[in-house]
């Protein structure tokens, strides 16, 4: 695909999805419209596993934290957040913002989220409503083991609330099979759409939830999209262009079957590690739960934006550095949505010929 945009979101456009973005404006509330959102729905569905609801609205991936918190709890309700990196460290920041008490469970960043931490701190907090977790945490290039850590939290009979932003459509995640309540995405990442609409995936037993928040809102409410989405429709004006997007996208994703989606992906993550490797540079996530979709590296003696300006300049490749404390020491290598194995190919020679000199 010779793409050099390789940031772990936004990510590469398809040629058929730039295509699909030129197409003309049409009633929002006729009958065109009505069969493109029922049928993006429909696959989108498909993606996550889930024979529950999906909304999508304008925003953001962020904004699904927010949805979440305020459709699916009360204020001074107790939740618990996993944290081992950036994206963990917002999410917690959200349900805080909102009058959640938000119990921290952290592990070390590169570090998975393991079912026996996550078990220990359920048992150990008293009345717990949820827990939040992030399915691939863009920070460290972490996969946690989401399948596992659901099926605790089913124990507690907790709702599972996942981030999902830089995994939906990259990595697999079924989210009725493996007891997951809530998944939330952006289209940027593995959908391989330009920036702009949040995706909510909202299971069964989010509806008793619903019911019992009391949370004021207006924009983000679950019970308007069910209403509206039943007549093929949104609360608000959709956001036409980036469903045209999305629409082509699924069409992709589903051509080339789920299944081949998701084992491109994990070739492509072991070969961006495998080739880092090869040239002495050391991966930052623990190697038993690296992510398919985002390789982060290593850059030693604190020169990840000297490098991450070499790729550019040298070679025309977009990767980003670290975020937080490891903003000089990692750079971080997004494949995910549209890239084959020439596209780290790219990044892997460009690399061979700078690190020796960095
Ligand atoms: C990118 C990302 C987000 C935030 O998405 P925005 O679209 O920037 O709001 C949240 N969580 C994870 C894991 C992400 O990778």
């Amino acid at each position: 695909m010779h793409s050099r945009f390789r940031l772990p979101g936004p990510t590469p456009l398809p040629p058929a999805v730039m295509e699909a973005m030129q197409k003309p404006m049409i009633p929002h509330r006729g009958a065109d419209m009505k069969a493109l959102y029922r049928s993006i729905l429909d696959r989108t569905k498909a993606v996550h596993g889930t024979s529950g609801d999906i909304f999508i609205w304008p925003a953001s991936g962020s904004a699904g934290w927010e949805a979440a918190a305020v459709n699916l709890f009360s204020p001074g309700e107790t939740v618990i957040c996993a944290i081992g990196g950036d994206f963990g460290e917002r999410f917690h920041r959200v349900g805080k913002a909102l009058g959640l008490v938000v119990e921290r469970l952290d592990v070390e960043w590169g570090q998975a989220v393991t079912p026996e931490a996550l078990r220990e701190k359920l048992a150990s907090t008293p009345d717990v409503k949820g827990v939040f977790l992030v399915h691939n945490e863009t920070s460290t290039g972490v996969t946690h083991p989401i399948e596992q850590l659901a099926s605790v939290a089913r124990e507690f009979d907790v709702l599972v609330i996942v981030d999902a932003v830089s995994s939906a459509a990259g990595i697999q995640i079924e989210m009725d099979l493996w007891g997951i309540d809530y998944v939330m995405s952006g289209s940027q990442k593995a959908w391989m759409c330009p920036p702009g609409i949040m995706i909510a995936a909202v299971g069964e037993r989010c509806w008793p939830a619903y019911e019992r928040s009391t949370y004021k809102r207006f924009f983000w409410n679950f019970g308007a999209m069910r209403e509206a989405a039943a007549e093929g429709a949104t609360p608000t004006t959709p956001p036409l262009t980036t469903l045209y997007a999305f629409d082509a996208a699924l069409d992709m994703l589903l051509s080339e079957g789920l299944e081949q989606v998701y084992a491109r992906h994990a070739a492509l993550g072991a070969q961006m590690r495998a080739g880092a490797e090869q040239l002495g540079l050391s991966l930052f996530a623990d190697p038993a739960y690296a992510s398919n979709t985002v390789t982060a590296i290593t850059v030693p003696g604190g020169k990840a934006k000297a490098l991450q300006k070499r790729l550019k300049d040298e070679h025309g490749i977009d990767v980003a550095n670290g975020q937080a404390h490891t903003a000089d020491h990692l750079i971080r290598v997004g494949h995910m949505g549209w890239c084959d194995a020439e596209d780290i190919e790219i990044v892997l020679d460009a690399l061979a010929e700078i690190v020796p000199t960095l």
